[in-house]
This record gives structure tokens, C-alpha cells and sequence, in this order.
């Protein structure tokens, strides 16, 4: 199947007379024969649903699906993109061990990098992804178990180079770990490029309507655990009766640890309702995202003419410093998400922000209806100086994340905005 066929059937093939559009299965537990049958799923020696904080139906015909778009062995959803990536990465780091991780990417990762996870004894190192592969090799230590990066980062619309960062990871036996969520599976598949594990934040694009949060974690089966380094994968899991997850699942050891292990202990898992909904999003993504692109794309063009405007970052634009890497990782689009500055004052970027009509105000993004956000005063609000200008952020920075109404009624409404300054 082709992706957008993907997008459709894959992860839920109804059989004669089954509902042709996938049920919610809305039920915490799952019914047994015997305490024996009981035994084996919490043994891990058959497959089967126990509960669902750990599988449900629904979840996992989505999951199915995203594993299918990515490319991957499997894909475990949770209750939000932070809890993606948080999951994603205690499932390979513990206290005293180290990651490496792109400056350049969203706020509330490097909120979990820089405070929460330094709290549990792991520490980052974030690193320019623009620097050279010896530069971005020192910042690697003996405990380094991870390197990360966002595909196209939010809210600095820069382009990761996944292949020079899989190569200088993998040179140090460790596992590339990419947030995809806004170029999404339809604009890039990492894994084509050398990543080993990719994270989406799911209320983005792939929800699309703005009614669900959600993330998801999707393994490509092909890193190799047995180096040595990562004992928790080769090692007895006391909490299973000495099973080892490479032995026991091969391929799909990353994915499942963290499904039978994390997520049994940590407990984000959706429920079966809001996966519909996910799934519902997911359907018409390829349609989606391939408008976003479209209508963002003219939007750009537009503002990169305004002498009003300092800078306009979208990688498609000729001259934006990322259009080889867009080029590269995302022949099909850049998403609908543009991110400029107005020149002058913060001011004057509230105040075009205040006088849009059409774009709504609010604390989201990648959303079908254009919206906007001030990320100073707001989702980066916690940020230092130094660390704004790390994550690429100026005072009048706004984000635009153009939505799919008619492209005349949006470049209407951003005119009259501009023109209010
Ligand atoms: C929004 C976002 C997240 C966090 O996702 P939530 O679903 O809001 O928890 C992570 N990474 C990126 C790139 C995002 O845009």
C-alpha cells in the first residue's frame, strides 16, 4: 500500500460482517476462561489483552497503523507527546547516564531535558545541529545512550540532518531517537534515514482538529541492543521472571519494553475513545498535511515581501539557510508551520497578533484552522535569553501555523494585520 492507503486501512482489517469502521473498544479489562490463561499474559508467554493500561483493541489497531506510516516493528501511543518522549527515552536511559540532544527544538522537550530529567539523575547535553560531526562528537561521554532531534523544529522551523546525526550516533553505539511530529510520515520517514526510534506529539497533524492530545512512540526494530551498553535490554527483567527482551522479542524488543515495563508502571496509555478520534485524524492526514503545505508555502512568499517582516523561516524559501536539508528530507513540503518576525518591538508583535480576525490566538499549533502564538510570551515564556536564542526565538518572533481555509481569505487577514503595525 501506498501511504495514503496507509492512512485508510492499515492497523484495522474488518472480517465478514465486522463494523467496517473501527470500534471503541471502551472497557478497562478482558475477559478469561482461567487463572491459568491469566498467568500466561502476565508471564508474557502468549499474546492477548490484561488491561488497558497497558493494550486496548482500539489503541492498538492505531498503533498498528502508525507503525505502518513510519516504517516500523510497532508503536506504542500515550496520553501526550511528552509522555512520548519522557517513555521513549527512560526506556534506555537511567540515573547516570547522559543524552545528547539538538538545541534547536521544542520548549517543553528541553523543559524535560534541562529540570525534570536532571532531576532523575540523567543528564543532556544539547548541542548545535548545524555544527560539524567532530564538534557534535564532543559533546558525547562514556554514559551517552541516546541522541536526539527534532525533523523540523518547533517553533525555529530548522531542518535536522538525520543522516549526519544517525551517522555520528551510531559511530558511538547509541540509538537516534527523532520528534517527527510536524513534517508527520507523510512529509519525512526517518527511519529511510538512519533513525532508530521516532516520536510524534499525535495532537499535532496526525489529530489535526485540535480535540485530542496525544504522542506515540514508534520503533524501527533495527537498533542492536546487545552491545553491552544497554543491560536493561540483555539482562534478566527481575519483574518478569528473569525475562530478557532481546531474547524474548528480537526485532521488537525496544517497543515492547517499554509497553510491558514503562508503560505498566508509569500508566499514560489513552484511552480506547480517544484513539478513535486519533484515528479519525489520521484517515485524512495525507490530504491534510499536503493543503498545509500548499497554503503555507504562498503565506511564506507573501510575508517574505513585507518590509514589515525581519525574517521569515520556511525552509522552501529560496534563501532559508535549510532549503538543501528540506530539499533532501522533505521533497513533498515543510508543513503548515511558518515562523517569522515583525520588526521593531515584542510590541509590534502582539499587535499584529491582536488584530488578526481570521487566526485564532491560541497555545496550539498544526491545527486545520490557521492559528498563531507569541512563543516569547508563551510556550517558551520559561526559556532564558540565551536558550530563546538557542531554540532560534527573537522578541518579535511569531509562529503561523496556516490552516486550511481558501488561501485568499488568509493572506486577507494577515495583510490587515501587517497593516495595523
Ligand atoms: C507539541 C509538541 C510536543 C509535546 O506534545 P504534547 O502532545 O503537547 O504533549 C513535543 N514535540 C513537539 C515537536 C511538539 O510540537
Amino acid at each position: 500500500m501506498n501511504i495514503e492507503t496507509k492512512c485508510l486501512h492499515a492497523g484495522y482489517e474488518p472480517k465478514n460482517g465486522e463494523t467496517n469502521v473501527l470500534p471503541i473498544y471502551q472497557s478497562t479489562t478482558y475477559r478469561y476462561d482461567s487463572s491459568e490463561h491469566i498467568g500466561k499474559l502476565f508471564d508474557l508467554s502468549v499474546d492477548g489483552h490484561m488491561y488497558s493500561r497497558i493494550s486496548n483493541p482500539t489503541v492498538g489497531a492505531v498503533e498498528e497503523k502508525i507503525a505502518a506510516l513510519e516504517g516500523g516493528v510497532g508503536a506504542l501511543c500515550t496520553t501526550s507527546g511528552q509522555a512520548a518522549v519522557m517513555i521513549g527515552i527512560l526506556n534506555i536511559l537511567h540515573a547516570g547516564d547522559h543524552i545528547v540532544s539538538a538545541a534547536t527544538i521544542y520548549g517543553g522537550s528541553i523543559n524535560l531535558f534541562a529540570v525534570t530529567l536532571k532531576k532523575l539523575g540523567i543528564e543532556c547535553t544539547f548541542v548545535d545541529q548545524e555544527a560539524s560531526e567532530e564538534e557534535i562528537q564532543k559533546a558525547f561521554k562514556d554514559n551517552t545512550k541516546a541522541v536526539f532531534g527534532e525533523t523540523i523544529a518547533n517553533p525555529a522551523i530548522s531542518v535536522f540532518d538525520i543522516e549526519k546525526f544517525a551517522r555520528i550516533a551510531h559511530k558511538n553505539d547509541v540509538p537516534l531517537i527523532v520528534d517527527n511530529t510536524f513534517a508527520t510520515p507523510i512529509l519525512c520517514r526517518p527511519f529511510e534515514f538512519g533513525a532508530d526510534i521516532v516520536i510524534h506529539s499525535t495532537t499535532k497533524y496526525m489529530d489535526g482538529h485540535a480535540v485530542q492530545l496525544g504522542g506515540v512512540i514508534v520503533d524501527s526494530g533495527n537498533f542492536d541492543w546487545t552491545s553491552g551498553k544497554f543491560p536493561e535490554f540483555t539482562e534478566p527483567d527481575e519483574s518478569y521472571h528473569g525475562l530478557v527482551y532481546t531474547e524474548s522479542f528480537g526485532k521488537a524488543a525496544y517497543i515492547t519494553k517499554a509497553r510491558v515495563q514503562l508503560m505498566r508502571d508509569i500508566g499514560a496509555y489513552p484511552s480506547a475513545n480517544s484513539a478513535f478520534l486519533l484515528n479519525l485524524g489520521l484517515e485524512t492526514l495525507a490530504v491534510r498535511v499536503e493543503k498545509h503545505c500548499r497554503n503555507a508555502e504562498i503565506v511564506a512568499e507573501y510575508l517574505s515581501k513585507s518590509e514589515k517582516v525581519e525574517f521569515v523561516n520556511y525552509p522552501t524559501l529560496k534563501d532559508n539557510r535549510y532549503n538543501e536539508l528540506a530539499k533532501k528530507y522533505l521533497p513533498k513540503g515543510c508543513s503548515g508551520v511558518i515562523s517569522f518576525s515583525i520588526k521593531g518591538s515584542r510590541e509590534n508583535a502582539a499587535k499584529f497578533i491582536d488584530s488578526l480576525k481570521l487566526a485564532s490566538n491560541v497555545v496550539h499549533v498544526a491545527d486545520i484552522r490557521t492559528c498563531v502564538l507569541h512563543p516569547a510570551s508563551s510556550t517558551h515564556r520559561q526559556l532564558s535569553d540565551d536558550q530563546l536564542v538557542a531554540a532560534g526565538i527573537t522578541p518579535g518572533l511569531v509562529r503561523l501555523s496556516v490552516g486550511l481555509e481558501n488561501i485568499e481569505d488568509i493572506i486577507k487577514d494577515v495583510e490587515q494585520a501587517l497593516y495595523a503595525i
